[in-house]
Order: C-alpha cells, then sequence, then structure tokens
C-alpha cells in the first residue's frame, strides 16, 4: 500500500492535514468552477472544474490508493463509471459480460449494443465452460461483477483476469459490492475497477457518483481525458461528501458484514425461507473462492421466499426496521425486490436466465443492532408463513 501505510490509515487520513492557506485539518471543499491564471499563456494547477477540482482529486487519490491502482477518475454515477469503462469499445467489438449483473448495467449495455455500438454476450462466468467459449469470440473486454448482484455469484478474478489476458482483452471488475476494504481486484489482475461510490464507499445513501480506477497509469490518463470530454466527472460536493465516507469505510463494512452473517445464517435455518444466498454461508457454492480472495464475505446478501411473489408481498409489508427501497451499501438496512424494483428493467427471460425469480429478496445489511434486525425479519418471515 502506498507511502508504507496500511489501507484503513489511508482510507482514514489520505490528504489530513495538509492545507496550506490556513492549516485546515479537513481538506476545504472547492465549488469554484474555474481557476485564476496566474499569467497570460500560464495555467496554474487547476483551470476547470470539469478537468479537474482539489476536492475530486484528494477523493480519486485516497481511492487509487484504496485499490492499488495508477489513477482514479471520479464520475456523476456508477452508471457513467461503468460507460467510461468501455468508452474504448467500437462498433463489431465484443464485451463479455456477467448474466446476471446490476439491471441498470444489462440496460446499458443492451442498449448500446442495439445501437450497433458495441456487441455484448451475456455469461454465466462461474461457468468454465461458457466463459472459455465467450473468451473464444476474441473479445475486447470482459466486464466482471462480483459478488454479482443480486445473486451473490463468486467469480475467480484471478483464473478470469487472467485468460482476459490470454484472450488479448481488458479486465474491468465492478467491486461495488464490497469496496476496496474487502476486495483489490488490481492486486488479482484486473486492468480497470470501477465502482458506484454511491454505496458502500460513500456508505450514506446521500451521493450518487462513480469511479473508475486504473492499474495503468496511461490509461487512466486517457479515462480522465475522455471523462472531461464527455463530462461525466462528479461534483466537488459529492467528492466531499464521499470522502467523509470513506473515512469510515473499514469500520462500517468490517461491522455491516459481522450482522450480515448473522441474519443470512437465521434466515438459512428458517422454514419460510427456500435459499440463502450469501458467499459466507459454507453451503454457498462461491464459499471457498470468496475465502481466498476477499477479505470478509461483505453485508450483501439475497434469499428466496418459498412462498413467491405473496410471500414477498406479506413480508415487505410487516418489516419495520428495513427500509423497502433501491440502492445499498448505506448505514440503514434495506430490503429490496429485484424483480421489480433494481432488475426490472432486464426483460423476465434474462431474468429467469440469471436466476431471478419473483421470490426473491436483496438485503442490504446496515448498522442498527442485530437484534433489531433479526426481530424485523423474524416478524417479516411470520408474515410470509401465513399466506
Ligand atoms: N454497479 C452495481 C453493482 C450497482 O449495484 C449499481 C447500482 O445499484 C451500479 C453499478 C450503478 O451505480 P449508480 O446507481 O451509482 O449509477
Amino acid at each position: 500500500m502506498s507511502e508504507g501505510r496500511a489501507a484503513r490509515t489511508i482510507a482514514a487520513t489520505n490528504g489530513v492535514a495538509q492545507d496550506t492557506a490556513f492549516g485546515a485539518v479537513i481538506a476545504p471543499i472547492h465549488l469554484s468552477t474555474t481557476y485564476k491564471f496566474p499569467a497570460f499563456e500560464k495555467p496554474g494547477p487547476y483551470d476547470y472544474s470539469r478537468l479537474g477540482n482539489p476536492t475530486r482529486d484528494q477523493l480519486a487519490d485516497t481511492i487509487a490508493k484504496l485499490e492499488g491502482g495508477a489513477r482514479a477518475v471520479m464520475t456523476a454515477s456508477g452508471m457513467a463509471a461503468l460507460d467510461l469503462a468501455l468508452s474504448g469499445l467500437c462498433p463489431g467489438d465484443l464485451l463479455v459480460a456477467p448474466h446476471d449483473c446490476y439491471g441498470g448495467t444489462h440496460r446499458l449495455l443492451s442498449l448500446r449494443a442495439a445501437r450497433g455500438q458495441y456487441r455484448v454476450t451475456f455469461v454465466d462466468q462461474t461457468d468454465d465452460d461458457a466463459l472459455a467459449a465467450a473468451l473464444a469470440r476474441n473479445p475486447k473486454i470482459v466486464l466482471i461483477e462480483t459478488p454479482s448482484n443480486p445473486l451473490m455469484r463468486v467469480v475467480d478474478i484471478h483464473r478470469a483476469t487472467a485468460l482476459a489476458k490470454a484472450a488479448g482483452a481488458l479486465s474491468v471488475v465492478d467491486n461495488t459490492f464490497l469496496s476496496p476494504a474487502l476486495q483489490q481486484p488490481i492486486s488479482l489482475g484486473a486492468d480497470l475497477v470501477v465502482h458506484s461510490t454511491t454505496k458502500f464507499l460513500n456508505g450514506h445513501s446521500d451521493v450518487i457518483g462513480g469511479a473508475v480506477i486504473a492499474a495503468d497509469a496511461a490509461l487512466g490518463e486517457d479515462l480522465a481525458a475522455w471523462a472531461n470530454t464527455i463530462g461525466v466527472t462528479g461534483s466537488p460536493l459529492d467528492a466531499y461528501l464521499t470522502l467523509r465516507g470513506v473515512r469510515t469505510l473499514f469500520v462500517r463494512v468490517e461491522h455491516q458484514q459481522e450482522t450480515a452473517a448473522a441474519l443470512a445464517a437465521f434466515l438459512d435455518a428458517h422454514p419460510a425461507v427456500r435459499r440463502v444466498h450469501y458467499p459466507g454461508l459454507t453451503s454457498h457454492p462461491g464459499h471457498g473462492l470468496a475465502k481466498a480472495q476477499q477479505r470478509g464475505f461483505g453485508a450483501m446478501l439475497s434469499f428466496e421466499l418459498a412462498g413467491g411473489l405473496e410471500a414477498v408481498r406479506r413480508l415487505v409489508t410487516a418489516l419495520q426496521v428495513f427500509t423497502l427501497a433501491e440502492s445499498l451499501g448505506g448505514v440503514e438496512s434495506l430490503v429490496a425486490h429485484p424483480a421489480t424494483m433494481t432488475h426490472a428493467a432486464m426483460d423476465p427471460d434474462a431474468r429467469a436466465t440469471a436466476g431471478i425469480t419473483d421470490g426473491l429478496l436483496r438485503l442490504s445489511v446496515g448498522l442498527e443492532a442485530e437484534e433489531d434486525l433479526l426481530a424485523d425479519l423474524s416478524r417479516g418471515l411470520d408474515a410470509a408463513a401465513r399466506i
């Protein structure tokens, strides 16, 4: 880790106490759109905030260090980060994407493909034969999302990125579900990492933002230049808030994943639950892999109710601590129904192929007391069982 400091030290203090104007310990927020030229034909370090901004750069520097990358580009949303990471694709180029990725990602790739901007093939990347067949078609980029949203499938990053490299493809890993506190795809071979910083990195559900982190400085420079050209760089206020969130990333995520493990065990033993998708359970097919490539199992899980859609309706209606809402990674616990919410944009066939059933619910576990969350789920499951 850079400067020889531990990642949690970087998260808590990178850039702290470096203000040269007043000695402010916490760096001030720079909202100015534009910057004075010290002399004719001589710009200073900053000239225009779409291109560069000190507050945004401090966040980018911190996230690049946390991910072990050469450079990060902060974008206005996670979707903008994904689109930026894939912006090198040209008409005819093939993109290999996960069949059970976030619904908005599926929509973006499908619509760009429908307009002929590139070709896309969605594959189950945990299936070695399917991945090998896709790589044999000479893709330009392999997009990986692990654990996947919402089924928590775990893809072997080291193996998939090595195979991508051997096939001459760039590898891009969406690390939103774990954050760099729990997984560093670049150390496992990824060329680019993308984040919806809206989630765990910010952690307080009050910013929409994204990041692309490049292992290679030159590729990072190219992406930064393109982000400026198309105008997708994030706002300074969002950067300020996100950096404040990053300060507590490790303690939040570590606590949240402990509670998530307890909830997963509870759900796994409940008769109204058909199946729990949580890599921390030894019964999860990706358990061993998750243990090897992650620093924990994360605070996201999903589960299928035996009673289908009606059981879902009853459960979410009975909940009092979990909030029925999209998004994830905040300090508050959320429950989402992927089929009608986060993944509603996917056509029903694609949802069925991915395994997203009407009885599936996704939980983002926050910082509430474990006993309150357990009691809430118990209340919901009792209601679900009364069909
Ligand atoms: N990637 C993943 C895994 C997500 O879950 C999301 C949003 O839920 C995104 C990307 C898109 O991020 P944003 O909503 O910040 O555009």
